[in-house]
């Protein structure tokens, strides 16, 4: 097969269904390899192109023969070649679990349609992204998101058997259904969980001493972590105060802080955090934000509902929840124990949900008709 072979579909078709089971597994590790790129650059701003793989401990430059997905991390006994400071886990875990799930896609949707197990391999490779980095820097990137949504309904378009349909307009109608849906239930659950949770209102005796720390909220008895109240952009810290110190300038009546993540505002004006090195007011009240998801959930909902269509929203919503209590029993079990006190973001239950749904969706609506008697 020569190089113009490469797009002829009968040459495909002639290869045996598991030299593509074969072919799907290692392109998902190759792909896992650099998902892990992603995974560490793209929250920090940095390309994901420049420069080539390098330790981050020793800046050594990894040539290509020991930048083999799975292979080198065995070979190497998960240490830098130059300098052998450890290499996480996390890198030949992703691999391996990328080369898994492609492989897995091949299986579920191969015998069906080329295009559709192709099509699904991007769609896992988005939930390895997003959990992954949600699990390290609690935000979903909005590149991702909106890259999904984009990506979703052009799938759709191209692709009408991705929704089981042979006509274009409706399986952009069922992409376009599923996105608005995806965005619009978990929007209504955030602002229903803001007004069940919203914000935790901490009454101070008048004029108590608050020091914007560099890790954290310092008050008389107490210090209050920045990590254990921030883990979306959106998340607002706001003290009601009657006097503010900046480092070079002081504010008297009564004025509202607002310190997010990544912003300072003092009534309307606005500061960079990081560039504020000292903050410290007189406060009587102290409000800390307290919700469950925020609102890059909403765009990553959005995002799958764009490729798995209403149904799929609805059942990862529902299960992501189920998964979600069970972990978080299990974490405050472990947290009463004193061994950790981890507070895990929303993102990674609705993509384990989602991926329960692409591998099983079937047998879920199997399981439903038959339990709802439809
Ligand atoms: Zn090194």
């Amino acid at each position: 097969m020569g190089f113009s072979g490469a797009f002829d579909t009968q040459a495909w078709a002639r290869m045996p269904f598991h030299f593509w089971t074969v072919t799907f597994f290692v392109l998902g590790t190759v792909v896992g390899s650099f998902l892990n790129v992603c995974i560490h650059r793209v929250p920090l701003g940095q390309s994901i192109v420049s420069p080539p793989s390098h330790c981050p401990h020793c800046q050594y430059s990894i040539p290509w023969f020991l930048n083999l997905p799975l292979a080198t991390w065995l070979y190497l006994q998960g240490k830098c070649a130059n300098c052998r400071a450890p290499i996480a886990i996390r890198y030949f875990l992703v691999e391996l679990l990328t080369g898994v799930l492609f492989l897995g896609c091949w299986l579920r949707f191969g015998h069906e349609s080329a295009a559709v197990a192709a099509i699904m391999c991007v769609v896992v490779a988005g939930l390895v992204v997003a959990t992954f980095i949600d699990l390290e820097h609690y935000i979903i990137p909005d590149g991702l998101n909106y890259g999904g949504m984009v990506a979703g309904v052009l799938a759709a378009f191209f692709v009408p058997r991705l929704f089981g349909e042979t006509n274009l307009a409706r399986s952009l109608q069922q992409s376009l259904l599923g996105l608005g849906v995806g965005a619009g239930i978990i929007y209504t659950v955030l602002r229903l969980g803001k007004l069940a949770f919203g914000q935790e209102k901490i009454a101070l005796e008048p004029g108590t001493r608050i020091i914007f720390g560099d890790t954290g909220l310092i008050l008389p008895d107490r210090e209050i972590p920045y990590e254990e109240v921030f883990y979306r952009e959106s998340d607002t810290i706001v003290v009601a105060a009657d006097r503010a110190e900046l480092f070079d300038r002081g504010f008297c009546g009564p004025v509202t802080i607002r310190l997010s993540p990544n912003r300072l505002r003092i009534d309307d004006e606005e500061f960079d955090p990081e560039q504020v090195p000292w903050l410290e007011v007189s406060a009587a009240q102290l409000s800390l934000p307290r919700e469950a998801m925020g609102l890059g959930d909403v765009k990553f909902m959005a995002a799958i509902g764009a490729f798995l269509g209403w149904p799929g929203v609805v059942f990862s919503l529902l299960a992501s929840s189920c998964i979600g209590s069970v972990f978080g029993v299990i974490l405050l079990a472990r947290q009463r124990q004193g061994r950790s006190s981890t507070v895990v973001p929303y993102g990674p239950y609705i993509a384990a949900a989602a991926l329960l749904w692409i591998f099983e969706s079937p047998a879920i609506t199997r399981f439903a008709h038959a339990w709802m008697g439809w």
